[in-house]
């Protein structure tokens, strides 16, 4: 998972979205009213629809996965657990229908104590304050409760997600590279090709990971001179977000770990 940013919404599905919240409102704050007015809410879901595109990792990716297309709008918090948030903005997020219905379904873990929720909103949560992604393996590991509770309910350890992020690790290595020795030899046009495939590939969390590792003083010892050099060089570039049309920059996340024998296949 990799942090996404939230789009204002607009001044017409705010009004779509109360209108559809007093009626649930009107009906009892049932689930079923929440079912109800959300099944026949067209105008809203395909503005929300549009929205959440907007704001997706790659192209339309899942927000939970990043691999499969975001096909679902996912109510974060379940709208049979909190019918009256079933058309607010902050509960929406992109999702594919394996991690939505298969995975997350009606799930939503809470600490005993403080109620806090205990699964990452990548809209409001660094997942990498979570959770660290194993390179090497493919995997993720918790590192807190909430980043374990999330790997558990999205099955971001699931093999699919595994192949597919190991995969994703060499194509982005022989990317960054290939970037580089076209901004080495003056082929901007071309280095520009490849800096946009790139942000545009599934698993996201990949080079977000690359990019961690890329800050940290051992980078070399840890990915090799001719990647961290190629790294060193992207990180100094500002590069413009494809998806949203902002400046592509990766906080520095807190999480990076010391421990270099997880990197690299
Ligand atoms: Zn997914």
């Amino acid at each position: 998972m990799i942090p996404v940013q939230r789009v204002a919404v607009t001044e017409r599905l705010a009004r779509l979205c109360h209108n559809r919240t007093e009626k649930i409102r009107e009906l009892g704050a049932t689930s079923k009213a929440a079912g109800d007015e959300w099944g026949r809410a067209e105008a809203a879901k395909s503005e929300i629809r549009a929205l959440l595109e907007r704001m997706a990792p790659g192209v339309q990716r899942c927000m939970y996965c990043l691999d499969n297309m975001g096909t679902d709008i996912d109510h974060f918090e379940p709208k049979s657990r909190a019918p009256l948030r079933t058309f607010c903005w902050h509960n929406h997020l992109l999702a594919c229908s394996r991690c939505n219905s298969n995975f997350k379904r009606e799930e939503y873990p809470c600490d005993e104590e403080t109620g806090e929720c205990l699964l990452i909103d990548p809209s409001t949560d660094d997942p990498a304050n979570h959770l660290e992604l194993l390179l090497a393996l493919g995997e993720y590991e918790g590192k807190t409760r909430k980043g374990e509770e999330s790997i558990r309910v999205f099955g971001l350890n699931r093999e699919d997600l595994v192949l597919g992020r190991l995969d994703a690790y060499i194509t982005s290595c022989d990317v960054l590279n290939s970037w580089h020795r076209k901004v080495k030899n003056g082929d901007l046009a071309g280095a520009a090709q490849s800096a946009t495939a790139l942000r545009r590939e599934p698993f996201g969390d990949v080079l977000r990971a690359l990019e961690t590792l890329g800050r940290l003083p051992y980078a070399t010892a840890a990915l090799g001179d001719e990647l961290a050099e190629s790294l060193s060089v992207w990180l100094r570039t500002p590069q413009p977000d494809a998806a949203a049309g902002r400046p592509h920059t990766v906080p520095p996340s807190r999480s990076a770990s010391p421990d270099h024998r997880r990197v690299g296949p």
